[in-house]
C-alpha cells in the first residue's frame, strides 16, 4: 500500500463529484465543466488553468488505475506518482489527447469545418526606421527610402506554379488537407483529424513549381519609395503605407509599411512636443545693462530685447518660432534660456572698477587673504531658504 502523499490534488473535489461517484457520474461532471472552461469558450487565464486542471482530474477517475492511487491517498500525475503504466507519465493506455476529445464534443474535426488551408493568404506588416533632421520634422519632407518585402511574384502572378501546369489535388488526403484517424474510446469512436504532411494541408500540391519563386508566389526584392512626412512629426510617430509591406504567401493581399520617424539631436534646439529650447549667453553687464540679442530660430532671425537687470536663469519665450503642429494651424513655442555668465579672469583695474562699483552700492565684500580665506562675515548673503 502507498505512503498517503500530503500534497496529492482533490481531484474529486476539481469535478465537484463524490468520492462514490459512478463512471457516468463523473463522465457527466467533466463534460459540464469542459465546455464551461474551454479556451475556445473563455480566454480568460484562470479559465484556462481551470481547464487543465478539469482535464488532469477526468484523466484520473476515468482510469480505473489511477483512481485506485487517488482513493489510496496517492497523486497518480505527480512526478514518481507510480500511475503511469508503460510510455512514461500519462502514456498509459488507450487514452487519446485531450483535444481529440474537445474536437469530438465540439464538432471541430468531425464536423469538417476546418478543411484545406488556404494558398493565398494576406501578408505581413513591415517597419522601416527613418532618421530625419529637426528642420525636416518640423517642416515636413519627401523622403526616399529603400524596403526590403516579398513583392508579388510577375513570372507566376501569385500562383507559384510553371507557366502551363495547375495545382494537382493532393492524393494523400484527397484535397481535404486533413487527415482523419479514428479512435475508441470510452465515448465509443472518436474521429481526430491533422493537417496532411503531404500537401501541409493546403489539399493540393503543386507538381511544378514557378521556377522563379518555387511556388511561394513571390519574391523578396528590394524596392525604392517616396515617403510625404507631414510637417511636425514627432520621434517614435509611425506614418503607415497601406499596402505597401509584405505580399501575402500566393500573392495575398500586401501588410501595410510603418515608417517609424526617429529625430536626430539638434546641436542647438532640444525639442518638448511642439515648443523648442535653446541657451544664449550673456555677459553679466549685458544683463545688468540690458542688450538687444539676434537669435537663429528654426527658419528665421529674430530680434529680442534682453531687459536691464535680467536675472540668471531667466526665459524669452518667441511665439510661434517653435515647431508647427502635426495637426491644426499653429506652431509651438521658442524658449530661449539666457545663461548669466560672470566674468572671470578680472585684470587689476578690472578689479578696482567692480570693488568701486559694489562699494557705491553698499554691498559689502570681503577681501581674499593671503591665507587664501575670507575676512567677512557675509551676513547678507542669506536670504533664506532656496
Ligand atoms: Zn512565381
Ligand atoms: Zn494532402
Amino acid at each position: 500500500m502507498r505512503t498517503p502523499n500530503p500534497v496529492a490534488r482533490d481531484y474529486y473535489g476539481i469535478l465537484g463529484v463524490s468520492r462514490d461517484a459512478s463512471d457516468d457520474d463523473i463522465k457527466r461532471a467533466y463534460r459540464k465543466l469542459a465546455r464551461q472552461y474551454h479556451p475556445d469558450v473563455n480566454p480568460d487565464p484562470e479559465a484556462q488553468e481551470k481547464f487543465k486542471d478539469i482535464n488532469a482530474a477526468y484523466e484520473v477517475l476515468s482510469d480505473d488505475r489511477k483512481r485506485q492511487i487517488v482513493d489510496l491517498g496517492g497523486d497518480p500525475l505527480a512526478p514518481g506518482g507510480g500511475g503511469a503504466g508503460p510510455g512514461g507519465p500519462g502514456g498509459a493506455g488507450p487514452f487519446v489527447g485531450f483535444q481529440d476529445i474537445m474536437d469530438a464534443f465540439f464538432g471541430g474535426a468531425a464536423g469538417g469545418s476546418r478543411g484545406p488551408r488556404p494558398r493565398t493568404r494576406p501578408g505581413a506588416d513591415a517597419i522601416l526606421r527613418l532618421e530625419l533632421d529637426l528642420n525636416e520634422t518640423a517642416f515636413g519632407v519627401e523622403a526616399p527610402i529603400t524596403v526590403d518585402t516579398a513583392v508579388l511574384c510577375t513570372t507566376c502572378s501569385g500562383a507559384g506554379t510553371a507557366a502551363g501546369t495547375h495545382l494537382a489535388t493532393c492524393e494523400a488526403c484527397g484535397g481535404r488537407g486533413e487527415v482523419q484517424s479514428v479512435q475508441r474510446t470510452f465515448l465509443g469512436q472518436v474521429v481526430s483529424a491533422r493537417p496532411c504532411t503531404v500537401c501541409q494541408g493546403y489539399g493540393t500540391t503543386i507538381p511544378h513549381p514557378c521556377p522563379t519563386c518555387a511556388g511561394d508566389g513571390r519574391v523578396r526584392t528590394r524596392r525604392s519609395l517616396t515617403v510625404k512626412i507631414p510637417a511636425g512629426v514627432e520621434d517614435g510617430m509611425r506614418i503607415r503605407l497601406a499596402q505597401q509591406g509584405e505580399v501575402g504567401p500566393g500573392g495575398g493581399t500586401a501588410g501595410d509599411l510603418y515608417v517609424e520617424i526617429h529625430e536626430r539631436t539638434h546641436d542647438v534646439y532640444s525639442r518638448k512636443g511642439d515648443d523648442l529650447h535653446c541657451r544664449v549667453t550673456v555677459p553679466m553687464t549685458a544683463a545688468a545693462l540690458g542688450t538687444r540679442l539676434t537669435i537663429k530660430t528654426l527658419d528665421s532671425e529674430e530680434v529680442v530685447d534682453v531687459k536691464p537687470g535680467t536675472q540668471p536663469g531667466s526665459t524669452l519665450r518667441l511665439r510661434a518660432r517653435g515647431v508647427p503642429h502635426l495637426r491644426g494651424t499653429g506652431r509651438g513655442d521658442l524658449y530661449v534660456h539666457l545663461d548669466v555668465r560672470t566674468p572671470t579672469k578680472l585684470d587689476a583695474d578690472q578689479e578696482r572698477m567692480l570693488r568701486d562699483f559694489a562699494k557705491t552700492r553698499g554691498e559689502e565684500v570681503a577681501e581674499l587673504t593671503k591665507q587664501g580665506g575670507f575676512f567677512s562675515r557675509m551676513r547678507d548673503a542669506f536670504n533664506g531658504h532656496a
